[in-house]
């Protein structure tokens, strides 16, 4: 596989960073995550915007251009022949060149690396067809999860905790309401309406999430954006998850109660469509 490190296009197995790099000592970085269907990237400008927010709200600059960002991304899909699948993309604070709580010089060079996972099968997910069974655990992190850091031990813990349970995945939930998923946003779909938890420090603003709402909207489908409970949930005729990944994916278990019969609803499975069909549309 080729990746890209700082400039340069390299076999993975030449690419190396400095291990004083901020990213690895503090978690000091961002990341994006796109996908690739068609060999085309889907939400591209959204996630380039999601990414200078991110760097801006830790004090860095973007430091490339959309226009370069994309250059990038077309050259691994073709280096890598990647016809479906995923480019990860990461940017940290760089080499400080020691460890210390206070950041680097603003003109230390940030570290850009970027890699493509191919996925065959990626918009034909099983799931889809045989929806998620989700678990409650306490939203443990920390207060600004609007910022998409590489800071994902709390997840990765949740995430094994639900495998230990034989299910597929964990809700986050605070004051008795969800937060989100471990790497997805949240809905429920009630009498037709989609809920979902409005914007704020409380929750990653999901690309996903934004887009799915404006093809919605434009579909004449109903949308409620305010917290939910699990009981809540568990009463709902439909619930469901989106990611840059995972696209729209049906939930049928939240703590043991089924919905829908144990089987994925119709609304999801309209909205997954609508997603893929409008995303590859403006995909580029
Ligand atoms: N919430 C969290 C915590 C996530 O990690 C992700 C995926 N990165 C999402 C939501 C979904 O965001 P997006 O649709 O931009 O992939």
């Amino acid at each position: 596989r080729t990746v890209y490190l700082n400039g340069e296009y390299l076999p993975e197995t030449e690419a190396r960073v400095s291990i004083f790099d901020r990213g690895f000592v503090m978690g000091d970085g961002v990341y994006e995550v796109t996908s690739v269907l068609d060999g085309r990237i889907l939400e591209f400008t959204g996630h380039m915007n999601r990414l200078t927010r991110s760097l801006n709200e830790m004090g860095m600059e973007n430091p490339l251009d959309e226009s370069e960002w994309l250059a990038i991304h077309r050259r691994l899909i073709e280096l890598n022949d990647i016809d479906e699948g995923l480019i990860y993309l990461q940017v940290t604070r760089g080499n400080a060149g020691d460890r210390d709580f206070a950041y680097p010089p603003a003109d230390t060079p940030q570290t850009v690396v970027l890699f493509t996972q191919s996925k065959p099968g990626l918009a034909d997910n099983p799931a889809a067809k045989s929806g998620l069974r989700v678990i409650s655990l306490p939203d443990l992190r920390w207060g600004r999860r609007d910022i998409k850091t590489v800071q994902l031990l709390y997840p990765s813990m949740a995430k094994m905790e639900a495998k230990a349970r034989g299910v597929d995945e964990a809700w986050f939930t605070e004051d008795d309401l969800v937060t989100e998923g471990t790497s997805n946003n949240a809905y429920i779909v009630k009498g037709g309406k989609i809920i979902t938890r409005q914007l704020s420090n409380d929750i990653l603003h999901g690309i996903t999430r934004a887009s799915l709402l404006r093809y919605a909207a434009e579909a004449q489908m109903q949308i409620e954006e305010r917290p939910f409970s699990i009981a809540e949930a568990q009463a709902a005729d439909e619930a469901f998850v989106t990611s840059a990944s995972a696209f729209v994916l049906p939930v049928v278990e939240i703590d043991g109660a089924t919905l829908n019969g144990g089987r994925p609803g119709p609304v999801a499975a309209r909205l997954r469509e609508l997603y893929i069909e409008e995303s590859l549309k403006r995909a580029v």
